[in-house]
């Protein structure tokens, strides 16, 4: 029999990329093997998102796309999207199943004939750096967010099936591994519950158990809620030789009026002092963090507060979002819109503070030890390559092609808006150096 083919999309966010790649492995070990890019697919996989309106439209393209080049395709779509609206999407051509729960996955695809469905991933395509989901689900109520209504319910996976992925992702090669999740912040709640009966395991005894995989590999946290950073967690996070001091905590909006319209559950004080804790503790931790612009009804003065309270956090990465209407969400019917217009503006000026506190953090680097993850050569100098360091800062390095997934010891040298430049340590081969 001729082996049968697949070809696998995924669109959003890491979470789904992690699923997609747990099912590209379980249809590899059934047989499968991964259609070329000119060749028709047996079976296509569409891993959906439903973040925006924009992501469902893609979604529904994408379908059609793979139908129309895969001619006899069986498509199975999966993802938010799918649990979101299962019935305009089982409408659309090619397509043979809609998964809008997950809980189903495994039935579907044993209807396949496949089986071997691993308690892990091995391999994550394309990147030394893996993504690892730890739990799924959100039981918050942020007004402006569709996904608590996708992923319900908290899940979090056990601490032994996910140190035994991060063995086999380091023994694979992967030298950075990012905890991920939806809400990892409550990673373990669910399992903690006194009717669970099992000992408290939060996402500090996580970060515990980890440190203690040896060789050469360091773990990153995804996301944090600042009201989740309590003393246990700074405390293991500074004593965990392993976990890289970046941490991406959610401002949202620096204005406590829009904060509460937005029903997060913290104060500009609390989040700004959780900040201070951490610096105080860890050896000069990088804080990234994600803003919503233009939420509805947001004053100019609110919008003031939001660039205050980003320069007191002192943030190296500020990823700017427009305000972007939900259908479903309790802040699509808000009243008070805030022009498109002002909303592009607003982002304009927040992304300008947003480069000069990247440039003030990147000046801390200078003088300092970098252990930068290579992941490419540098397209603008040859003779040089770029990556991350374990603070996230990108950081741009003498080296060659040979250096691509190592880790390459260096010192900082000048920090511009968009880089730490560094020469090399510990190594003769300091190629170009200046
Ligand atoms: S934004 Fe709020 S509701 Fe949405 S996933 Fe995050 S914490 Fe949950």
């Amino acid at each position: 029999m001729s082996e049968r083919t697949c070809r696998l999309v995924t669109l959003g966010c890491k979470v789904n990329q992690y699923e997609t790649q747990l099912v590209k492995e379980s249809l590899l070990s059934s047989g499968f093997r991964e259609a070329a890019e000119d060749e028709a697919a047996d079976l296509c996989f569409v891993n959906t998102c439903t973040v925006t309106g924009e992501a469902d439209s893609k979604g529904r393209q994408l379908i059609r796309q793979l139908a129309k080049k895969n001619p006899g395709t069986r498509t199975i779509v999966m993802g938010c999207y799918a649990t979101r609206d299962p019935e305009v999407l089982r409408d659309l051509p090619g397509v043979f199943e809609v998964v809008s729960d997950k809980r189903e996955l495994p039935d579907v695809l044993n209807r396949l004939g496949i089986v071997d469905i691993p308690d892990g991933i091995s391999h994550f395509d394309g990147r030394r750096r893996a993504f690892v989901k730890i739990q799924d689900g959100c039981i918050l109520r942020c007004t402006y967010c569709i996904i608590p209504e996708v992923r319900p319910g908290l899940r979090s996976r056990s601490p032994e099936s996910i140190y035994a992925e991060v063995r086999r992702l380091i023994d694979n090669g992967y030298r950075e591994i990012v905890l991920s999740g939806i809400h990892v912040g409550h990673y373990g709640v669910d399992t903690t519950r006194a009717k669970s009966g099992l000992p408290p395991f939060r996402l500090w005894h996580l970060f515990e158990k980890l440190d203690r995989i040896p060789g050469d590999w360091r773990m990153r946290l995804s996301s944090i809620e600042a009201v989740e950073v309590n003393d246990e967690f700074i405390r293991t996070a500074a004593s965990c030789e392993h976990l890289c001091p970046q941490f991406h905590p959610s401002l949202q909006s620096g204005s406590e009026a829009v904060l509460r319209r937005m029903r997060r559950r913290y104060s500009i004080e609390k989040f700004l002092d959780k900040l201070e804790q951490m610096r105080e503790q860890l050896d000069n931790p990088a804080f990234t963090t994600d803003v919503i612009v233009g939420f509805p009804g947001e004053t100019d003065a609110e919008f003031q507060e939001t660039l205050a309270a980003c320069r007191r956090a002192r943030f190296m990465k500020i990823h700017v979002f427009p305000f972007s209407k939900r259908k479903g969400t309790p802040a699509a019917d808000f009243e008070n819109q805030v022009a498109p217009e002002v909303r592009k503006d607003r982002c304009q000026i927040l992304s300008d503070l947003e480069r000069d506190l990247a440039e003030e953090y990147y000046q801390t680097l200078v003088g300092r030890e970098l252990e930068v993850l290579v992941e490419g050569v540098s397209r603008k100098r040859p003779g040089w390559v770029h990556g991350n360091d374990r603070r996230y800062a990108p950081v741009e390095v003498p080296g060659t092609t040979d250096d691509i997934g190592k880790f390459v010891s260096a010192h900082g040298e000048s920090a511009g808006r968009h880089q730490v430049t560094a020469v090399r340590v510990g190594s003769e081969s300091i190629v170009g150096s200046r």
